[in-house]
């Protein structure tokens, strides 16, 4: 039966002047083990085929699943010895995750809730670390800085990245409404209003992230207007801001939330 996650890899259009169809199949074999950057996993080549087209030109197309443990480990030329560079093994382990959990079959779409990033993620990949599940990107990250020292244990580092990601994901969710409230404390909150952009005519717009959850087509946040409540809950009737401020960038707005709503200095009334 064929591998949940088996795949076909190409069609590519490839010139061999002179070969016949048995030595461009050659070329990719039944069982060789490779990578490509459109392929997530590392994969093993199950089935090859190669179509004349006529003029030396060949249809290239074969299916590939994903490589066993041991199979990838020989390809990547993993060293676990004692005296190999830590930060390559600390790759090496979230590599190795992700491989295995694409070998054991969890499907391509499959999406596990983050602990770090507070958010659904790709679930290939991913890692317990204290009964708290994270995703390969945060796996990658805490075994980096196991292996560089810099962390006393994942927990403090899942908790840090929780926190931050608990504003990045508020901010989210506000630029795909236009508007909503952050709560900065007992009866203050802040409201903010999104300010949009129009990019499609941009000769800048090749390098514009344009993001599809955004609320209007074609256009990208570019600043922020926060109104500052005071002594008022989102419930209750209106209540004119203690301040107007404007934030030209999401940095700046996460450094706000972030020092828990402290008004920049230079701001106006
Ligand atoms: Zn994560």
């Amino acid at each position: 039966m064929a591998h949940i996650n088996r795949r076909i890899v190409g069609p590519y259009c490839w010139k061999r002047t002179n070969k016949s169809v048995e030595e461009v199949i050659a070329e990719n074999p039944i069982g060789k083990i490779s990578a490509i950057s459109s392929c997530p996993f590392i994969y093993k080549i199950v089935d090859s085929r190669a179509t004349p087209q006529g003029d030396g030109m060949f249809e290239v197309l074969f299916s590939v699943e994903p490589a066993s443990p041991d199979e990838t480990a020989v390809f990547l030329k993993w060293d676990w010895s004692p005296n190999a560079d830590r930060g390559d093994q600390a790759m090496w382990t979230a590599s190795d995750l992700r491989q295995r959990s694409w070998y054991s079959g969890i499907p391509v779409d499959k999406k596990l809730f983050c602990a770090a990033h507070q958010k659904l993620m790709p679930a290939h990949g991913g890692n317990l670390y204290d009964n708290a599940f994270v995703c390969n990107r945060c796996v990658e990250q805490i075994e980096m800085a196991i292996a560089q020292n810099t962390i006393l244990d994942p927990q403090t580092w899942i908790n840090k990245h929780a926190a931050i990601s608990m504003v990045m994901n508020k901010i989210d969710e506000i630029e795909a409404h236009g508007h909503g409230n952050i709560k900065l404390g007992t009866r203050r909150f802040i409201e903010i209003v999104v300010l949009y952009e129009f990019i499609r005519n941009s000769e800048y717009k090749a390098d514009a992230v344009i993001e599809d959850h955004y609320p209007y087509k074609d256009m990208v946040p570019t600043a922020y207007r926060g109104y500052l409540r005071e002594d008022w809950t989102p419930d209750e009737y209106f209540n004119a801001p203690t301040k107007t401020i404007v934030f030209t960038s999401r940095n700046k707005l996460v450094d706000f939330l972030e020092s828990g709503g402290k008004v920049p200095a230079n701001s106006k009334k």
